[in-house]
């Protein structure tokens, strides 16, 4: 099923990520982990791919798996930063080939050597040959309600993701944040821009105090200072801080739907404990 068709649907529903391991050695443990998530039956499940396209075979292996033994709709990711035009072509014509009619299209990090392939500078090229390759695929986007990491300016930001939309993306997906505020700010900000494709929300949810020190890190994202009590309170307990920032992201999700915010995306880490306790909670909110 195509992503664009499950979010015309208007109803709340729920998606989780999973990564595929760095090495082929770890494959039957993360298949295990998103194959328990995916029997709770989430409504597409998405597949990160390596930094550098490291890890690109198994981040189509992991999504064939939860396709065919569970009937689950898939999203394999793509970076192109580091690939050539030839070795995009391979990698989305066996996508198609494989009957996988979702894609998330990404530039990926600069690798920290610096070294690109040079073919691809901006997502926004991989989503141009995307569509001329395989027309059909319904392709997902990153964007960043908070600005991303590299952009000096958050107006630039904005029009280069207008730009990146009218390429062919037919929805978007966030980078995590903590406090909903700065989503909905976001929304009101793109729309202004005549940014019109869906928007889907990805919340995190945080089960240890390192987890969020590397998230922030990397993403540069704000923690409240609602959450940064938490954290502070009960990072040293494991399982105090894994129940409070999984209430800590239902409430998230909650204040979403209650906002007319229909699809959440959870970036559930390969934890089908986390996935399983987020749709527990959600049960009645979610039928
Ligand atoms: P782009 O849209 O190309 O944007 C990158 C930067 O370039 C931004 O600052 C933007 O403002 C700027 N820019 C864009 N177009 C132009 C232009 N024409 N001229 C000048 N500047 C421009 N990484 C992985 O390695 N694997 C994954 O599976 C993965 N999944 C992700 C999923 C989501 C939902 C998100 C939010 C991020 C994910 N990432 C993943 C991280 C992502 O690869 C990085 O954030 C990367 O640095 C940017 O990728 P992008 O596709 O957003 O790039």
């Amino acid at each position: 099923m195509k992503i664009s068709d499950i979010l015309a649907q208007n109803k709340p529903s729920i998606s989780f990520e999973v990564f595929p391991p760095k090495q082929e050695t770890g494959l039957d443990g993360v298949k295990q982990a998103a194959g328990a998530i995916a029997v709770l039956e989430p409504s597409f499940m998405s597949v990160t791919y390596g930094a550098a396209g490291s890890t690109s075979k198994l981040t189509i292996e992991v999504a064939k798996d939860i396709r065919d033994l569970h009937g689950v709709t898939v999203m394999p990711h793509l970076t192109c930063v580091a690939s050539t035009r030839e070795q995009i072509r391979d990698m989305v014509t066996k996508i198609q080939a494989e009957g996988i009619e979702n894609i998330m299209a990404l530039r990926g990090d600069i690798p920290k050597d610096g070294v690109i392939a040079h073919d691809y500078l901006h997502a926004s090229d991989l989503i141009t040959d995307i569509r001329a390759i395989a027309p059909d695929l319904c392709i997902g986007g990153a964007c960043y309600p908070e600005g991303h990491v590299e952009s000096e300016h958050k107006k630039d930001d904005i029009d280069f993701l207008k730009f990146k939309v009218d390429c062919g993306l037919d929805f978007l997906t966030t980078q995590m944040f903590f406090d909903n505020n700065i989503f909905y700010n976001f929304l009101y900000r793109i729309k202004d821009k005549g940014i019109n494709v869906p928007v889907i929300p990805g919340i995190m949810p945080v089960t240890t105090a390192k987890q969020l020190s590397r998230s922030v890190q990397l993403s540069g994202t704000n923690v409240p200072e609602r959450f940064r009590a938490i954290v502070d309170r009960f990072g040293d307990d494991p399982d105090s801080m894994r129940q409070a920032g999984i209430i800590y992201a239902c409430e998230q999700i909650i204040d979403l739907i209650a906002n007319g915010v229909n699809h959440i995306h959870v970036y559930s880490m390969n934890k089908p404990e986390v996935a399983k306790a987020i749709l527990d909670n959600l049960k009645y909110i979610l039928e």
